[in-house]
């Protein structure tokens, strides 16, 4: 009955029976039928390349990963309290990806559920609630994700930071409250400040929760050494770090797998979403056995789909995938050459104000030439793409920042395809200022 309904009976129906305060990209929304490695495509046949989904990380509707899960699907799918070989291997090969300090592994199934339980665990750990977060920061959908979230709190229809949530500047080095290079103390001192606070009010710090290149916030990169201090100031009052690299993970950032490695620093808690199951709902918490030990206080932790059978065969193809295909690498390589060629659009287009971001994790702004944010430029530009088949989306605080996290298959032939529509709109009328 659903089937060939026009676009605009679905729209009608979504804004009547599905919930309320559900988006719709594009002002003409997209009706996208099939995935296929970079591209979407629509109803109508027509292919877009896809530079914004990083959940598809090995691409749309990968044939290993598509297989691995139908294979496993016709044979067992039940929960983790039976012995199976799928989870040990997931766990082992996803635990190589880290650091040896980081050793046990919580299988869930969504970034807001990782971080929702990296949460109960700090809370285990230090006995404590407060937490620090930056703004514009967004860690996930549930009661106690939107609590550190002000991304959502501080924006339409929010109420504010609650009580036990303690917001730091975004470590912005083009618009943010300091500029430049070497900004990292100055911003640092912001998490100094906010662990006096804490304890003024007679409390203990729980912990500190950070993207390694903030997403939701505009693709904004962290000073050198920031989150080095940053941990340092907590873990001296007893807190706990989680970074959340659900979306920076798996090898996207290019030169490192994760993107804390990229910082030098080791976090207590990491949070793994989006692309560890490429658009099958898998999401993992991995952390110290000190912090595994502390959560473990008789309390089961019981996660009805969290660690099935499919979902861990799904994850293991696709880190074989990432691996075989050499994706980590590629994402280096086309992304540096991305980022490389915007900087060079950037010197003909001043309205490009700022260029961020590593690997296959880019963003950049639209500004003015007193560095205000140019808003409706910025949707205007992504619409524009949408035109000519390709996809983009903005985000930050001012909604100006343009993100490039495509699926991680992305070649240099699809740079280009990018990098030339964008120079043709660039020219258009309604992009000068
Ligand atoms: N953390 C970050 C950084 C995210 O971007 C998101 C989702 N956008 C989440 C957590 C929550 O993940 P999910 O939507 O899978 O619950």
């Amino acid at each position: 009955e659903h089937q060939n309904k026009s676009n605009s009976e679905l729209i009608d129906f979504r804004k009547n029976h599905l919930g309320k305060s559900l988006s719709l990209s594009y002002k003409k929304p997209l009706k996208i039928l099939r995935g296929s490695g970079v591209y979407l495509i629509d109803d109508l046949g027509r292919k877009y390349l896809d530079t914004v989904n990083n959940v598809a990380h090995v691409g749309h509707e990968h044939p290993r990963v598509v297989k691995a899960g139908q294979e496993q699907m016709a044979v067992l799918n039940t929960n983790s309290r039976y012995l199976h070989e799928n989870i040990h291997v997931f766990a082992k090969e996803l635990l190589r990806t880290f650091p040896k300090e980081l050793s046990v592994v919580h299988f869930v199934n969504s970034g807001s559920e990782a971080n929702e339980l990296a949460l109960r665990m700090i809370k285990a750990y230090t006995n404590a609630k407060d937490m620090i977060a930056l703004e514009i920061g967004y860690h996930g959908n549930t009661n106690a994700c939107i609590d550190i979230s002000s991304y959502k709190f501080d924006g339409k229809g929010g109420q504010g930071a609650p009580e036990n949530t303690h917001i730091v500047p975004l470590p912005d080095r083009f618009r943010g409250l300091y500029q430049g290079e070497n900004t990292a103390e100055l911003y640092s001192k912001h998490i100094d400040e906010q662990i006096k606070n804490i304890h003024s009010k007679g409390r203990n710090v729980a912990g500190f929760i950070c993207e390694s290149i903030i997403s939701c916030g505009g693709q904004v990169e962290l000073p050198e050494n920031y989150l080095k201090l940053a941990y340092q100031s907590v873990r001296e009052a007893g807190g706990l770090c989680i970074a959340d690299e659900v979306q920076t993970g798996c090898g996207r950032v290019g030169q490192t797998f994760w993107g804390f490695q990229l910082h030098d620093v080791i976090p207590d808690i990491v949070t793994i979403g989006k692309p560890i199951g490429n658009g099958h709902p898998l999401a993992a918490v991995v952390c110290t056995q000190e912090v595994a030990n502390a959560f473990a206080n008789g309390m089961e932790y019981f996660n009805t789909f969290g660690g099935n059978p499919v979902s861990c065969a799904i994850g293991n193809e696709v880190l074989r995938v990432i691996k075989d295909e050499k994706l980590q690498e590629n994402a280096l390589k086309v992304g540096t050459y991305l980022k490389d060629a915007l900087i060079t659009l950037q010197k003909i287009f001043p309205i490009i104000g700022d260029v961020r971001g590593q690997g296959l994790f880019l963003g950049f702004e639209l500004t003015d030439e007193n560095k205000n944010p140019l808003t409706e430029k910025a949707s205007y530009l992504a619409n524009r793409m949408k035109d000519f088949g390709i996809l983009m989306s903005t985000d930050g605080k001012d909604n100006n920042a343009l993100k490039i996290k495509p699926p991680m298959v992305f070649s240099i032939e699809n740079a280009d395809e990018l990098l030339n529509r964008l120079k043709q709109i660039l020219q258009e009328d309604f992009m000068k200022y």
